[in-house]
């Protein structure tokens, strides 16, 4: 049965609790520990996936298909392992499986509590996967005290009470903010945040003080005296240049050492973290520089494209180079030449997403990247648009468009290039068919895509509903445009590249969730590669 650590955060939100579970589960497999990181979230939605990137980030998507918060792609990217379905859970979904029961009868008519029988699905599903890992860090979402957390958080107690003594730590993160007028960090927030927890039967094991200036020792003391740690557990957290700079941060801060102390492992195994010091030796002394152009919609809000923007610092990494990322919003280019926004950058991405607007921004964008011979990567709803550009302005399709962008109006618009298949995928709340999860793709011997995987079958993570049509294949390879990655059974196209052209490849899957910073993926690796290229000639 693995050992537990809960997660909690108080006094603000954003303080990084997702990062701070990460990076303490790499710490732990560095001490040769297997680990499993869980999500909890106290949100009345179902699932995150049919969240708004403009308000909660990246949907995050999981090889067996769920689609979760973007903190399991932190997860992922410290600690490798891939998460599951089972990974994420939304008080939303704890509800609807009590109701769901209740309406079958499963509850043969007593009255549906919070207590017990809430508290109980939250139980059922923290026990999920427990005899497979040493490890399981649960963080729980939002900060204690809000009404939603409640079960979550009544949940953990009682898990906590029923299982045997040591074998369960409490970690509560907190902020030490910053007052000029006095010159002082003040506790008094962390000290009423740790009241609410102990309010509600929890106490913390261990305690990270997030502050933006030194923590004196005094305060550690005090913090620990009144919050009833050891001082040794109050860990300090500070802002760092690299999220991940995270785990030897942390590690030199005692973090790891403290939750395994709190588990009273001593003595605890020694941890390599070679593999950490060599990611921040390349971050921190890189060799070149490139930029890209990010070219897509949800600009507005960094979290949108969380992984793409990591997934780029990680080919930055793979090649000791220096990856400048900037978002431009595609509509731009509907009013605009791209040209002179275009040409200051060395590559070009157009990464995924959902609806008409913007796409012929889009478009305009992989034209330029073609006809100017820049790298390009263009991303699920960016092949699509590069599938678009290909058949217009090279094949001669001069009205190619999606069947997404149709509206309800009788006459078509477009001819379908990109089309739904019908009865592909699993059904979406939305009624629409979602390909989502990772499919095996089989890729072209010689092609540029075979040579940067240094493999003929790959296996990918999908999320769209549109696919490519394959009856404009022949057409669009006789133009060059190569179909160099294909479903196994050779009806979806799964990567497309052109023949001449030094880097340009539009992928249906998004290589980006399964890039991590010790390995980088290799279609990222190599787009940064191919931009070094483009820095060097000019
Ligand atoms: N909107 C497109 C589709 O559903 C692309 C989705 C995406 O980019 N993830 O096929």
């Amino acid at each position: 049965m693995a050992r537990y650590i809960f997660i909690t955060g108080g006094v603000v939100s954003s303080l990084g609790k997702g990062l701070t579970s990460a990076a303490l589960g790499a710490l732990l497999q560095a001490r040769g520990y297997s680990v499993r990181l869980r999500k909890m979230d106290p949100y009345l939605n179902v699932d995150p996936g049919a969240m708004s990137p403009f308000e909660h980030g990246e949907v995050f998507v999981t090889d067996d298909g769920a689609e979760t918060d973007l903190d399991l792609g932190h997860y992922e990217r410290f600690t490798g392992v891939a998460a599951r379905r089972t990974d994420s859970i939304s008080a939303g979904r704890v509800y609807l499986n009590v109701l769901e029961r209740e309406r079958r009868g499963g509850y043969r008519g007593s009255t549906i509590q919070v207590v017990p029988h809430v508290t109980n699905e939250i139980k059922d599903y923290l026990r999920i996967g427990a005899d497979e890992v040493d490890f399981m860090l649960c963080e729980i979402g939002g900060t204690v005290g809000d009404i939603e957390g409640l079960p979550f958080y009544e949940a953990i107690r009682q898990f906590i009470h029923e299982r045997p003594r040591h074998q369960s730590v409490l970690m509560h993160l907190t902020l030490l903010p910053y007052i000029a007028a006095a010159g002082e960090l003040k506790t008094k927030p962390t000290q009423h945040s740790v009241k609410a927890l102990q309010s509600i039967g929890l106490a913390p094991d261990v305690l990270v003080c997030r502050a933006d200036h030194p923590i004196p020792e005094r305060e550690r003391e005090k913090i620990a005296l009144f919050c009833n740690v050891s001082k040794e557990h109050v860990i300090p957290a500070y802002d760092l240049k690299s999220i991940y700079e995270a785990p030897l941060a942390y590690h030199h801060a005692g973090l790891d050492q403290a939750v395994l102390d709190a588990f009273g492992i001593t003595p605890a195994p020694r941890p390599d973290l070679t593999q950490w010091r060599d990611v921040i030796d390349r971050l921190e002394n890189p060799e070149g520089e490139v930029r890209v152009a990010v070219v897509g919609k949800y600009t507005q809000l960094d979290d949108a494209y969380k992984s793409i923007a990591e997934a780029l610092t990680h080919g930055g990494i793979a090649n000791r180079t220096r990856v400048t990322a900037e978002w431009i919003d595609s509509e731009i280019f509907e009013r605009e030449d791209p040209a002179p926004w275009l040409e200051r950058f060395d590559a070009i991405l157009v990464p995924g997403g959902f609806g008409e607007r913007g796409t012929e921004g889009k478009i305009r964008a992989a034209r330029f990247a073609r006809e100017h011979k820049l790298p390009y990567l263009g991303i699920c709803l960016g092949m699509q648009m590069a599938v678009i550009e290909a058949a217009r302005n090279v094949a001669g399709l001069t009205r190619a468009g999606s069947e997404e962008f149709e509206g309800d109006g009788k006459k078509r618009r477009f001819e379908p290039v990109i089309f739904q298949p019908a009865g592909a995928g699993a059904d979406d709340a939305q009624g629409g068919h979602l390909r989502v999860g990772a499919y095996p793709a089989a890729l072209a011997d010689g092609s540029k895509a075979a040579e940067i995987y240094g493999a003929a079958m790959i296996e990918e993570r999908h999320r769209h509903r549109y696919e490519v049509d394959i009856r404009y294949r022949e057409l669009l390879e006789g133009h060059g445009l190569r179909f160099s990655g294909m479903s196994p059974d050779g009806q979806l196209p799964e990567i497309v590249e052109w023949r001449d052209h030094p880097w340009f490849i539009g992928v249906q899957f998004q290589p980006e969730l399964k890039s991590k910073p010790f390995a980088p993926h290799p279609l990222f690796a190599d787009f940064i590669r191919a931009a070094l290229q483009t820095a060097r000639l000019v």
